[in-house]
């Protein structure tokens, strides 16, 4: 590894960018692409077209998928009209500048991508080799993973790991659930990233309206490293009959001031997404402490994913 990469590591962990301006960088973002209209990727691309104001290609291989958020996203910004956070006009532009396609091939023309499509990590690898042969030499190649490494992510965009063309150009945005309300976002280098990619990631992320966090790209990154694991104690608790799911969300809410429990949060995050990030602590570090919890397996073997499918620890 070059000098140049080893001391870019080591600069990530202590690099803090709330505060900072918006780098004219992030003028240079004219056209966003989205890969995955699920809940992130939807919050993500109304976001950009709200806040940034930029045009924004919505991706994903589901037309029903599609179609579904993009009604979500109708009835999010008729609220904002209602509570009169937008105007009837700001909204109608923020909408006309959300487009939808089917193709990948459409994304030729953008500047900057973020993909969200689920945690798979073959999945994430395989779009990511596309991208570098779809969009423009120029264009920042992001992936909203909750925690699959970024430096993987980046070598699937090569066959020449000499060669960081296209790697360097790959970082990740990790958004908050619900992009629409959460102000954090975090930003995890790969060992390839760029200080040019870091930089506009950086600036655009800021032009969301968003406050930039950075991690090393280390399994969970920071937020996922301290939050699954408290979610994980909270279904060990309920699958050993320490407290039923009511008193766990009720004295954690009401103890700690958060807007809701572990259950709660574990289902509005989703369990399959929560077992996918145990998993990967688990595996990445071996360390017994990031054991799922055998509930959280069944659960997910149910189909039970929690708000987006309808079952979680409630029913929604
Ligand atoms: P989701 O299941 O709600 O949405 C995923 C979308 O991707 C679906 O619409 C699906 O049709 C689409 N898709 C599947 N394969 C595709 C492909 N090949 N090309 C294009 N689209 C495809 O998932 P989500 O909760 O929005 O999560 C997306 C990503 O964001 C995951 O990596 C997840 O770990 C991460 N994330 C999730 C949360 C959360 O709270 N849910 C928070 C932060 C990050």
């Amino acid at each position: 590894m070059s000098q140049q990469l080893l001391r870019r590591a080591s600069s990530v962990q202590s690099r803090q960018f709330s505060s900072s301006p918006v780098a004219a960088a992030a003028a240079d973002v004219k056209k966003l692409g989205v890969i995955g209209a699920g809940q992130m990727g939807l919050g993500i691309a109304l976001v950009a077209a709200q806040k940034a104001q930029v045009p924004v290609l919505l991706v994903d291989t589901s037309q029903a998928s599609i179609d579904k958020g993009l009604k979500f996203a109708d009835k999010l910004l008729e609220k904002d009209v209602g509570k009169q956070r937008l105007t009837k006009d700001e909204a109608a532009a923020a909408r006309e500048r959300l487009t939808s396609t089917t193709s990948m091939d459409d994304l030729s023309g953008v500047d900057f991508v973020i993909e969200a499509v689920p945690e798979i990590p073959d999945l994430k690898s395989k779009i990511f080799s596309q991208l570098a042969q779809i969009c423009p030499s120029h264009a920042i190649l992001a992936t909203n993973t909750s925690s699959i490494s970024i430096t993987k992510i980046a070598a699937s965009t090569t066959t020449n790991p000499t060669d960081l063309s296209a790697p360097s150009r790959v970082i990740s945005t990790h958004f908050m659930n619900p992009v629409p309300v959460q102000k954090g976002v975090e930003i995890i280098t790969g060992l390839q990233t760029s200080q040019d990619t870091i930089d506009t990631a950086i600036a655009f992320c800021q032009k969301m309206g968003k406050i930039p966090s950075q991690s090393a790209d280390s399994p969970g990154f920071l937020a996922n490293r301290i939050l699954m694991p408290y979610i994980n104690e909270a279904i060990i608790c309920l699958e050993t009959g320490v407290g039923k799911k009511e008193d766990i969300d009720a004295i954690m809410k009401n103890g700690t001031n958060v807007p809701m429990g572990p259950l709660q949060l574990a289902d509005f995050i989703g369990i399959d997404t929560c077992l996918a990030i145990m998993r990967v602590l688990y595996e990445e570090t071996g360390d017994s402490k990031y054991r799922p919890a055998v509930l959280l397996k069944k659960m997910v073997d149910a189909g039970w994913y929690g708000k987006k499918s309808g079952k979680g620890f409630y029913d929604y």
